[in-house]
């Protein structure tokens, strides 16, 4: 039989902001809680943005519950470090319950009390109540085609871009014009001229081809299918970068 000391009143899984805005409302009505983080706070925006990212939400925006902008620059866009450090302010200033490093790899409901247990990488914990924080674009989505292009085409996510200085020589192809694409992009080209490439769109093997399209998920090895329709040679010398949610 469990004590019903041992449940928690909740758990919150992960660190970002949905999660620490959960867990800074729990801690105000005096509940028990922790939150699970499998790696550190704001885990996604250390590992998977590019180092020139800016947020595109206004700096006025971009404030945890409680809080309110009282800076010099309302509509100006924090970097990725500077909007981490800004989640583990908002931690240690509030003094949340969060456990770094702790992956959550089963939740089950129906234990004994009412409540759910969760088995993590650090042991199991039980909770009255789970709030899965865990983010929604955290997995890089590849349409089906991509599997069938040729194997020396380099293929990147976004979420493992960082900056041009990783692409080797040649023409980028930039699939995607969600946040991602058209940003990494002018990334590029700002690269690309900042190191004396042959500017945007002038084609070649050493120029990087601006282009970002919207395609839907084919299984067509071809860009034929694109909302936007464009012919790409893949047989010369791209990378692709594969810019999806
Ligand atoms: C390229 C890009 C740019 C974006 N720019 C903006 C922007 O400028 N402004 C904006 O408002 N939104 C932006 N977004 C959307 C952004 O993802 C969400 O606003 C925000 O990150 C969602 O916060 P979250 O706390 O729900 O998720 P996340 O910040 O992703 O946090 C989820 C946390 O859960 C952890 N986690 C996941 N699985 C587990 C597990 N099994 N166990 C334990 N921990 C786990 C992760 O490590 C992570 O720390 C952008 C998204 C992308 C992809």
């Amino acid at each position: 039989m469990t004590d019903n000391a041992n449940v928690l009143d909740a758990v919150v899984v992960g660190a970002g902001w949905a999660g620490l805005g959960v867990s800074y409302s729990l801690a105000r009505q005096g509940l028990r809680h922790a939150v699970l983080e499998r790696g550190r706070i704001g885990e996604t925006w250390r590992t998977q943005r590019w180092d020139s990212f800016r947020m595109n939400t206004p700096n006025v925006q971009t404030v945890m519950p409680g809080d309110c902008y009282d800076g010099s620059d309302p509509f100006g866009a924090l970097t990725r470090n500077q909007f981490v450090a800004l989640l583990e302010d908002f931690a240690r200033r509030n003094e949340l319950p969060v456990e770094p490093d702790t992956v959550v790899t089963e939740l089950a409901g129906g234990h004994e009390n009412g409540g759910y247990r969760l088995i993590t990488s650090r042991g199991t914990l039980l909770a009255r109540n789970v709030v899965i924080a865990s983010g929604n674009l955290n997995c890089p989505v590849r349409p089906v085609w991509a599997a069938a292009l040729p194997p020396g085409l380099r293929q990147i996510d976004a979420s493992d871009y960082r900056s041009a200085a990783d692409l080797p020589a040649g023409a980028v192809l930039v699939v995607g014009s969600g946040q991602s694409g058209p940003r990494s992009r002018k990334n590029w080209r700002k690269q690309a001229e900042q190191s004396s490439l042959p500017p945007a769109g002038s084609g070649g093997s050493r120029g990087t081809t601006e282009v970002a399209t919207s395609c839907s998920g084919s299984s067509k090895a071809d860009f034929s299918t694109c909302v936007e329709t464009r012919s790409f040679d893949l047989r010369g010398a791209f990378h692709l970068v594969v810019c999806l949610g």
